[in-house]
């Protein structure tokens, strides 16, 4: 009874002051709870639109119609030898509306966005991503100097929600970021994997130790940051890495910006 009599007045609240898309910020009619809503709006998810056409089965970068992923493609084919996970999610290409999310969801505001970012990617590959059976979610850490600032931290809060959908166990504490490193967008893609090198470390590794782990980023572009924590969690004994990103860069296109 007491659970009805607070389902109705929430309805009436939000009837009242309905919650707001966190992108387009208009009110969202028949959503609940809370001001600024978890959920894009319809008119936004149209827009937003995930980008489901053929991807590397590897990298996730697009790839041409019909063309055989298994092993690669013309993204990550030169890479692929030093990968240290297995395959890659991501809601798209770093370009468009998607760019423009990553951006808000950095923002110290920007917490709504990447948890209504996260529900996006998960509508469109929960079948995917639930493949696997994995026993840990891990945001890919900031340095403390860099945390200091922030009110939230965009993978921490998409790996938080990734794993409540998964029904799997979170940590922030599993993983450090032990050096302090130039930002990944700043240098060539040829100093990139030199400038993450030794700048993570595994600070339980029994928690990792035979387990499939979950690893969450906003932005891959060389991959070299998330490779870098795989070889670390792989060394400490980790039996499967695989990566969720909000958006894939590609190199050499417009939107080359990402770790
Ligand atoms: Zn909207
Ligand atoms: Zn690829």
């Amino acid at each position: 009874m007491k659970q009805a009599i607070q389902s109705f007045y929430r309805g009436l609240f939000d009837l009242v002051y309905p919650p707001e898309c966190p992108y387009c910020e208009k009110p969202i009619i028949g959503s609940s709870s809370g001001q600024i809503s978890s959920e894009f709006c319809e008119s936004c998810k149209e827009i937003i639109k995930p980008d489901v056409t053929e991807r590397c089965s590897i990298c996730d970068a697009p790839s041409g119609p019909h063309s055989n992923t298994e092993s690669g493609c013309y993204h990550c084919n030169r890479n692929r030898d030093r990968f240290q996970f297995e395959k890659v999610k991501s809601l798209g290409v770093y370009a468009d509306e998607i760019k423009s999310i990553c951006l808000r969801a950095k923002e110290p505001s920007g917490r709504p966005v990447a948890s209504a970012a996260l529900n996006l990617l998960w509508e469109t590959w929960e079948p995917e991503i639930s493949q696997i059976k994995y026993d840990l979610v891990l945001p890919v850490p900031f340095h403390w100097s860099d945390r200091f600032w922030r009110s939230h931290c965009s993978p921490g809060t998409i790996a938080k929600a990734l794993a409540r959908k998964l029904k799997t166990k979170y940590s922030f504490r599993v993983l450090s970021k032990v050096k302090i490193t130039a930002k990944q967008s700043s240098l060539p893609v040829s100093r990139r994997r030199s400038n993450v090198r030794d700048a993570f470390r595994v600070k339980n590794v029994p928690a990792v130790h035979g387990k499939s782990i979950l690893l969450v980023d906003d932005i891959m572009t060389t991959g070299s940051t998330v490779n870098e924590i795989s070889r670390c969690l792989k060394k400490a004994g980790a039996k499967h890495v695989s990566i969720v990103v909000l958006a894939r860069a590609l190199k050499g296109a417009r939107s080359f910006v990402g770790e």
